[in-house]
């Protein structure tokens, strides 16, 4: 489930070709169940990007709701009982949600340098600048 590629400095680096789901995969881009197909991997790349990054998105937006949902339900700014206990849930939700627009966005960048590589590897046969092989997975 992986695109190998063999660097001329001897490093090997690995391109996943489809998300993992419990015990089995996703389809790969060409709708097999496995591969190693440059396209599916370049796919998968820009599918993942594109999904941690509206997971990055959608984050303030979930949060936001959640703390609507806890300032309506336990009124902190009005009744006094819930202030000492509303300020470090509060902080808690807001440090879930940089805690998660931080983790995606390193996924993001990540998983955007997996397919800036397996671009530059289709186009040029290197990867950052260096020489390339693709190698199959036996
Ligand atoms: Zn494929």
């Amino acid at each position: 489930m992986v695109v190998k590629l063999a660097l001329r400095d001897g490093t090997i680096r690995e391109y996943p070709v489809a998300q993992r789901r419990g015990a089995s995969y996703d389809r790969t881009g060409c709708g097999n169940q496995d591969c190693d197909h440059l396209e599916c991997a370049i796919i998968h790349g820009k599918r993942m990007v594109s999904l941690q990054k509206l997971i990055q998105l959608a984050s303030p937006f979930s949060s936001l709701l959640v703390l609507g949902i806890f300032v309506f339900t336990f009124n902190p700014l009005t009744d006094p009982s819930t202030r000492q206990i509303s300020i470090p849930i509060i902080l808690l939700i807001i440090l879930l949600d940089v805690m998660v627009v931080f983790i995606f966005g390193k996924y993001a960048e990540l998983n955007r340098k997996n397919v800036r590589e397996l671009e530059e590897f289709r186009d040029q046969h290197t990867v950052n600048g260096i020489p390339a092989k693709q190698v199959t997975n036996q």
